[in-house]
C-alpha cells in the first residue's frame, strides 16, 4: 500500500485529514509518526501556495513517499485581501485569535454589510513519489459580522458568516462547517484526485 505523509504537526488537522481520506488504498501518516517531529519550515511565503508548497517540497527532499501540506487564511475584499496569508499573525507574531478578531473588527469599523465580503481559502500541495507537484484549492465565501458570535471552531470562525447562512461558523454546528468549509472542499478535491490516480 502506498504511503501519504502529512507535513504538519497539528494533531487536529492530521485527525481531520485521516478521516477525510479514510477508505482510500493509502496509508496516511503524519511526519511525526515517521520520525520527523523536529522537521519544520518557516512559513515566509507571500501566498498560501508558496507556503504549502515549501512545507511539502522541503520534506520531499528527505523522503520519497507522497506528501501533502496545506496553508489557509481569510481574505477580506474591503482590505484588499488582508489578512490573507498572514491570518495567523495578523495582530503580530505573538498574536492570538482574540487579538486578530479585534483587529479585523477595527479595520472594518463603519463598513456596511454589503462591503464586508470575505473568503476563507485553503491551498494543498501534493508531492508525488517522483517529486511531481499538484496544487488544489478550496474556497468558502461569506461576510464578516459586526461582532464576534458563538464559541465553536477557532480563528476567525466567530466573525465569519458563510454564504447561504445567517449565523457565524462560531454559532453553526461543526458538522455544517465541515461540509462547506474551504478546508473540506480542498480535501474533497484531493480525495477525488487520489481516487483517480491510485
Ligand atoms: P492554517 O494554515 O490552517 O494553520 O491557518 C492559518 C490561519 O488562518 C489560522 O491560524 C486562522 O487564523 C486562520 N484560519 C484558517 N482556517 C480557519 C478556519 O477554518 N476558521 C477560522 N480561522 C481559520
Amino acid at each position: 500500500m502506498r504511503r501519504l505523509v502529512v507535513s504538519s504537526g497539528n494533531k487536529n488537522k492530521i485527525k481531520e485529514i485521516k478521516e477525510l481520506l479514510d477508505g482510500l488504498d493509502l496509508e496516511v501518516v503524519s511526519k511525526d509518526e515517521i520520525g520527523f517531529e523536529h522537521f519544520d519550515v518557516i512559513e515566509d511565503g507571500d501566498t498560501l501556495l508558496e507556503n504549502s508548497r515549501k512545507k511539502a517540497v522541503e520534506l520531499s527532499k528527505k523522503i520519497d513517499y507522497m506528501i501533502i501540506a496545506d496553508d489557509s487564511g481569510i481574505f477580506v475584499d474591503y482590505l484588499d485581501g488582508a489578512p490573507g496569508v498572514y491570518s495567523a499573525r495578523y495582530s503580530g507574531e505573538d498574536g492570538n485569535d482574540k487579538a486578530n478578531n479585534i483587529k479585523l473588527l477595527k479595520a472594518l469599523d463603519g463598513v456596511e454589510s454589503k462591503d464586508r465580503t470575505a473568503a476563507f481559502k485553503t491551498v494543498i500541495s501534493l508531492v508525488m513519489e517522483d517529486k511531481s507537484i499538484y496544487e488544489i484549492e478550496g474556497k468558502c465565501e461569506g461576510l464578516i459580522d459586526f461582532e464576534e458570535k458563538g464559541e465553536n471552531g477557532f480563528g476567525y470562525d466567530s466573525l465569519f458568516i458563510p454564504s447561504g447562512y445567517d449565523k457565524t461558523f462560531g454559532e453553526l454546528p461543526s458538522d455544517i462547517k465541515n461540509t462547506i468549509s474551504h478546508r473540506y472542499k480542498a480535501m474533497k478535491s484531493l480525495r477525488d484526485m487520489l481516487e483517480k490516480i491510485l
